[in-house]
């Protein structure tokens, strides 16, 4: 017996068969589906041990702190849910938060920012898939296209001629878009030009693979659009788009022999990755957090949509957690609401009959990190070991009422006032969006842990609690997904029937218009030298999932050595005296680390190199309160530090 449902791990979404033991209640393993467009039959190993992860870690049911240097104690729902209301509702509009997750379902995240909203009266909404990796992307693509969503498919790297893969490694992180790549360059000719700071795995199938200094992209990308200009290589209905006198004239202003020097690449393998761009008539475009999580994140973002509208190019998708495009279309904003915008806000207010606030919410990194709030809900997310300078995060998480809703227990459990128990996403009905922004049903497989509930159910018991329950009167997921296709205008051709039917949908994926946005190159974000020389940089395994609470349990996954490690460059490793396994400290202006230094002939000479994934080696401890003001997207990509060799 077997039933098929989602992936709980990354944005390409797969669906996976669930096999179950002969009582019907316990999944024993997952088989590929070979039905699936998503992974077409060829999952990754992520996906094909979560049997092993599922019943491992669990959370199963609520526990509350009394008093903040008490113990967790077991409760009932009852008297959980009771304490936790009776918190929240001391504090004002502005002090509390909610963090909904790229982890759960469309229906939980609606409900989720919904409640915040007329309950709370608060914008303060955030949710971490957004802020700390692509809300860069959505707001570039807002303004460029006025569609916050990736136009293509994976299925378009087969028509693609040339592909350009900027700051990500989908070889590691998004295995079965990379599957497709691989085919397309055997049975289609792609071409490929990979660009990153790292070399890494997709690097290495790369046709032409540039390893470029951290944050320099912009002069790159600029460089190489006045050289396509130049030689009438680019797209020429281009021409009339906005701002394209604009762009010529910025991009006029570089040429590929600076641009190599600050890149710090041969300006032989420059002209080799202009040459393939710019005989190409169908480019296709991928980027990952390399361009995201920087201090200049919507310049590097603007600079490579540019690139990308100027060759008549196309965006093809891969992104983080398996719902994260659900959730931001879900309104889980702080600056936008569900119908739009927040100058939508009327008609939102008509559609829910509640008059709603205006002012503007915090981001995460405010309300964690920056100017503290007094209370937060969190859903699926740890704070604890996801936000940059975690000294100060674990101060301020201290001194909040802190609730966490989560299925595994993560470092943040540790800090929590009250934890409730959830089910991880074989236990829910629903839908989500992965990356391509298809809408996929969400099939329970097993029903929920222990006592885990799915978290609209526990925000409508609260609406309850709070004399608010006839504005969260749903009687099934199928009524919120209603609600949700009245109410979000890019869900509006989803056909419900068909979705809780098994049938997947598509949330709007046609861009509204098209413009270019010229970007200047502002220099290095970190100039290093002085008491930190040295660039860290985050990058992620295959083998481990995020903050690492759901794959470090697999047996399977265990196998593969990867870490925690602190990763050096061969030259520098002999100029500080270290060999494999020799214990360093990593100093950052913000705190230290201590870990086993690996040597390895693909980190640049001046980059320090880190998985994030591990507890025992926080690599979010290094990261100081450094982000782009537009987005407050964290730099993790550029971090000053230094390295020595511990006795
Ligand atoms: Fe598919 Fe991603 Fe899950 Fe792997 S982790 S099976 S690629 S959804």
């Amino acid at each position: 017996m077997a039933t098929g449902s989602i992936c709980s791990y990354c944005g390409c979404g797969c669906r996976l068969l669930f096999v179950l033991d002969p009582s019907g209640k316990v999944i024993t393993k997952v088989r590929p589906d070979q039905g699936d467009p998503a992974s077409q039959g060829s999952p990754c190993v992520k996906g094909l041990t979560l049997h092993e992860v599922l019943y491992e870690n669990r959370v199963l049911h609520p526990m509350v702190r009394v008093s903040k240097d008490g113990d967790l104690k077991r409760a009932s729902w009852g008297e959980a849910l009771k304490f936790v209301y009776g918190k929240l509702k001391t504090f004002d509009p502005r002090e509390v938060f909610f963090v909904p997750s790229g982890k759960i379902t469309n229906e939980d995240n609606y409900v989720l920012q919904k409640f915040a909203r007329i309950v709370f009266k608060t914008n303060n909404v955030d949710s971490c898939c957004t802020r700390l990796c692509h809300a860069p992307t959505v707001k570039a693509l807002t303004h460029l296209t006025g569609l916050g969503a990736s136009e293509g498919v994976m299925d378009d790297v087969f028509n693609r001629d040339v592909l350009l893969i900027v700051g990500t490694n989908p070889a590691s992180n998004y295995p079965v878009l990379f599957h497709r790549i691989v085919n397309a360059k055997r049975s289609r000719g792609l071409k490929v030009v990979s660009i990153q700071t790292v070399y890494n795995e997709t690097a290495n199938y790369a046709d032409v693979a540039l390893t470029v200094n951290p944050g320099t992209e912009v002069v790159l990308f600029n460089a190489m659009m006045g050289r396509l200009i130049a030689d009438n290589h680019y797209d020429p209905p281009t021409e009339a788009l906005d701002g394209f006198d604009g762009l010529r004239e910025v991009v006029n202003q570089y040429d590929l022999n600076r641009a190599s020097s600050i890149c710090g690449c041969r300006i032989t393998d420059v002209e080799a990755a202009l040459m393939l761009i710019g005989s190409s008539k169908k480019l296709g475009v991928m980027h990952g957090m390399g361009l995201t999580q920087h201090r200049n994140a919507m310049s590097n973002l603007y600079s490579l949509f540019n690139l990308m509208l100027l060759k008549g190019g196309l965006l093809v998708s891969n992104r983080g957690e398996v719902n994260v495009q659900g959730v931001g279309d879900m309104g889980c904003h702080p600056d936008s609401l569900p119908t739009g915008p927040m100058i939508t806000g009327d008609k939102l207010s008509e559609e829910w009959h509640v008059d709603l606030p205006s002012f503007q919410g915090k981001t995460m990194l405010e309300a964690f990190l920056i100017s503290p709030v007094k209370a937060a809900v969190v859903s699926n997310f740890n704070p604890a070991q996801s936000l940059p300078n975690l000294d100060q995060v674990h101060r301020n998480l201290r001194g909040m009422f802190l609730v966490v809703l989560e299925s595994h227990h993560s470092l943040t459990s540790e800090f929590a006032d009250v934890i409730l128990p959830v089910p991880s996403l074989p236990e829910r009905t629903g839908s989500v969006t992965t990356g391509e922004r298809r809408v996929r049903p969400v099939v329970r497989v097993i029903d929920p842990l222990g006592e885990a509930k799915p978290d609209w159910q526990i925000i409508c018991e609260l609406a309850e609690l709070a004399g608010h329950g006839e504005f969260f009167d749903y009687p099934s997921e199928k009524e919120i997904a209603k609600e949700i296709v009245r109410v979000i205008p890019d869900y509006k051709e989803v056909d419900v029937a068909k979705l809780y039917s098994g049938e997947d949908q598509w949330a709007n994926k046609k861009p509204k218009f098209a413009r270019f946005n010229p970007v200047h190159f502002r220099g290095l974000e970190e100039d290093a030298g002085g008491r930190f020389p040295l660039i860290l940089v985050s990058f992620r395994s295959p083998h481990h999932f995020l903050t690492n609470e759901m794959t470090s349990q697999s047996k399977t996954l265990s196998k593969f050595p990867e870490g925690p490690y602190v990763y050096l460059n061969v030259e520098l490793a002999r100029k500080l005296g270290v060999q494999n396994g020799d214990m360093v400290r990593v100093t950052s202006p913000v705190s230290y680390v201590d870990g086993e230094a690996r040597i390895s002939p693909k980190v640049p000479l001046k980059i320090v190199g880190m998985h994030f994934h591990f507890k025992s080696l926080l690599f979010n401890k290094l990261v100081p309160t450094q982000f782009d003001p537009e987005v407050f997207t964290p730099n993790y990509k550029s971090v000053p530090v230094n390295v020595a060799k511990l006795s």
